[in-house]
């Protein structure tokens, strides 16, 4: 019999990132067999994720499966609640459908959270058992990891450090309050600002502007970074991480907002001890790599495989 092998498939709104690994057990990061990218199924997602699992597994026994998926997700129940770029996979029961299809077990988890456990276990917080992973985008995810597992409080809402007022009076926020940091450091609000000020382009121009010492991008970044440094004071105070990573699109230029934002940290700092804010290291395969890990987990814990051991 072939030797049993896992995948991990990262579902994003045009492009799905797999990572196919032998389902054995270890504690290092699972070895890629297969990685790569194929464009996403738009509609039928069951059909086309099913597909792409032969491809990718093509001649291998796979024996678990495990979606990333953008979007508001039920882990226990493997459905997908709300998935704002994937309007296609709205409250679809998509691990019963894909393992009914594939006839192997398959788990939905949200994307962020597997890219961060990822990035704690293996990436830039590897070593430290209390990491605090930030990824900065168009919206801005915090997760709390310790042990390699996500601290997300008695109501799963912890580590939301977007929605951490920086602002009392500052912009509304999507989620109902006024000048959160994603309202100021949010990719959108970036550009805003910077349009605002008379800049012209994305916040990656913006960042290219302030490296050439554009007076209108300094006021931009330097508010920015302020109220990020605020938030990490405060994330500080009450969480008190051994690391900070820092990843997401906006991170993954060399990022002056963030560099600014640390000084400033170190600057602000009074009783809090300030950890290392370090890069994230794993790229965008973080949240592949995150899902079939999980996927190995899954299938240690299948029934299965109990049977088989
Ligand atoms: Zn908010």
């Amino acid at each position: 019999m072939n030797a049993a092998v896992v995948l991990g498939l990262d579902v994003g709104g045009s492009s799905v990132k797999y990572r196919l690994a032998s389902a054995g057990s270890s504690d290092g990061i699972p070895a890629a067999i297969a990685q790569g990218t194929v464009q996403t199924p738009k509609k039928d997602p069951v059909a086309g994720l099913a597909a792409i699992a032969r491809d990718v597994a093509a001649g291998r026994r796979l024996v678990a499966v495990v979606v990333g998926i953008p979007g508001l997700v039920d882990e226990d129940r493997g459905t997908v609640l709300r998935s704002a770029n994937l309007p296609a996979l709205d409250g679809l029961a998509l691990g019963p459908a894909l393992s009914a299809a594939l006839d192997v077990p398959v788990g939905v988890i949200n994307d962020g959270r597997a890219a961060a456990v990822a990035e704690a276990r293996w990436g830039a917080g590897a070593g430290e058992r209390d990491v605090f992973t930030l990824a900065l985008g168009t919206g801005i995810a915090g997760s709390h990891i310790v042990d390699g597992r996500v601290v997300d409080g008695a109501h799963g809402i912890a580590g939301e450090l977007g929605h951490v007022v920086v602002e009392p009076s500052g912009a509304s926020c999507a989620c109902g309050q006024r000048g959160c940091l994603e309202t100021v450091v949010g990719a959108p609000a970036l550009r805003r600002a910077w349009n605002r000020a008379g800049g012209e382009g994305s916040p990656k121009d913006l960042l290219a502007a302030y490296e050439a010492g554009d007076e209108r991008a300094v006021r931009v970044v330097d508010r920015g970074a302020g109220a990020l440094a605020d938030a990490i004071l405060t994330l500080l105070a009450l969480v008190d991480p051994g690391v900070i990573v820092i990843g997401g699109g906006l991170a993954s230029a060399p990022h002056r907002l963030v560099v600014r934002a640390r000084a400033l940290v170190d600057e602000r700092a009074t009783f809090h001890r300030v950890p290392p804010i370090v890069p994230a290291t794993l790229g965008k395969w973080a949240g592949a790599v995150g899902a079939v890990a999980e996927a190995r987990a899954l299938h240690d814990r299948s029934p299965v495989a109990l049977a088989a051991n």
